[in-house]
């Protein structure tokens, strides 16, 4: 499978900021004239006929090919416009052998004169790490291209992912929620726990209160720009959180490597939230599903498949005897008569992996 990287560039110097620019300008008018020739009907076209833009001849050939495309489209569509047209900000984009990424700096050519070539250095970012983790475990580059967007530069690359699959048969049932942002039981076909794994939430949950209080000052002077840039904020802030988070988790589960992984269909995050006020609710069930989809795709990465299971009693069931007592569960903790006292959202986490093995066995 292919997975796309949108990389932020540090803020190059005005010259070499000029260079790109100059160089968008070329591609650009490079593309109208070719959409130029087609539409006057001349359809045999090679980089030979673009002698004015000083593009290489691989660059000419690859618009050609793109622009024709678009035209064969243009015409399709029957638009009324009285050309196809091609947007000043448009990608400048790169084959596997011309960029690379070398540690945080990635180096591409210029189309204007070949052989010379200009460093870019990367913003440091939890998803270039990842990046990077994958070029250190060998995977291969793809196309890449080059952007310019609200004033900064912006590197995309495309990398290539083996498919793979496992066929161990343990299995990690996750609990996702609010004092707990993720607990893990790995457990055996066997029903043996093997391993686990905590991520406490009390560092989100001070986050959430700074920032919850910072607009309740703003909100009496109606500053709705600043404290939009404040919701921004904490969702950039929760989603770096989620990044780390699944990476752990998917580490651990390639550490152990085992079959699926099962978490609980999302009807029940909304129940576990109830306590908290519709606002928090919505930012809870956001962070939420945007944690089981990081989870769910990295897994798939990893070649790992992910399960859901129906949420019901998960949090009220013993664990350990299948006993479904709401009392039970206090707080952090679940205690049962069968002598089970046990972390409350581990207890979950290990009801959800029993209930996808019952379902397996039965
Ligand atoms: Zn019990």
């Amino acid at each position: 499978m292919q997975l796309t990287y949108v990389l932020e560039l540090l803020k190059p110097t005005k010259r070499k900021e000029n260079i790109f620019l100059n160089n968008i300008a070329e591609v650009v008018k490079n593309r109208q004239a070719i959409a130029d020739k087609l539409k006057a009907g001349e359809a045999k076209l090679s980089s030979a006929d673009f002698k004015e833009h000083n593009l290489p001849s691989a660059v000419k050939n690859q618009n050609i090919r793109e622009v024709k495309a678009l035209y064969k489209r243009f015409l399709k569509s029957k638009s009324k416009k009285e050309n196809i047209e091609f947007k000043d900000n448009q990608p400048i984009c790169y084959n596997n052998q011309n960029y690379k990424i070398d540690n945080h700096i990635i180096s591409i050519p210029l189309y204007t004169s070949k052989c010379q070539r200009l460093a870019f250095p990367v913003k440091q970012t939890i998803r270039f790490k990842e990046l990077q983790q994958y070029i250190k475990d060998g995977c291969k580059l793809d196309k890449a291209s080059l952007f310019y967007k609200r004033r900064k530069w912006y590197f995309a690359v495309t990398i290539k992912i083996d498919d793979k699959k496992t066929t161990n048969t343990n299995v990690m049932g996750i609990d996702i929620g609010l004092r707990q942002l993720a607990v893990a039981s790995i457990k055996t076909s066997k029903d043996k726990e093997i391993n686990r794994q905590f991520h406490n939430g009390k560092q989100a949950g001070f986050i959430r209160k700074k920032y919850r209080s910072l607009r309740r000052r703003l909100g009496k002077s109606k500053k709705v720009k600043v404290i939009k840039n404040i919701n921004d904020k904490e969702q950039r802030w929760m989603t770096d959180l989620n990044h780390k988070i699944s990476r752990q988790l998917i580490n651990l589960a390639v550490q152990e490597q085992f079959g699926p992984i099962i978490m609980e269909n999302l009807e029940n995050i909304r129940n576990t939230a109830k306590s908290l006020n519709r606002a928090d609710r919505n930012l809870h069930s956001w962070t939420f599903y945007q944690l089981q989809q990081f989870i769910e795709y990295k897994a798939e990465l990893a070649g790992i498949k992910v399960e859901y299971i129906n949420p019901k009693y998960t949090s009220q069931g013993c664990s350990k005897c299948a006993k479904v007592k709401k009392s039970n569960r206090k707080a952090n903790l679940y205690s049962c008569e069968c002598g089970n006292h046990i972390h409350a959202d581990l207890n979950a986490s290990r009801n959800i992996a029993n209930k996808y093995l019952e379902q397996q066995s039965a």
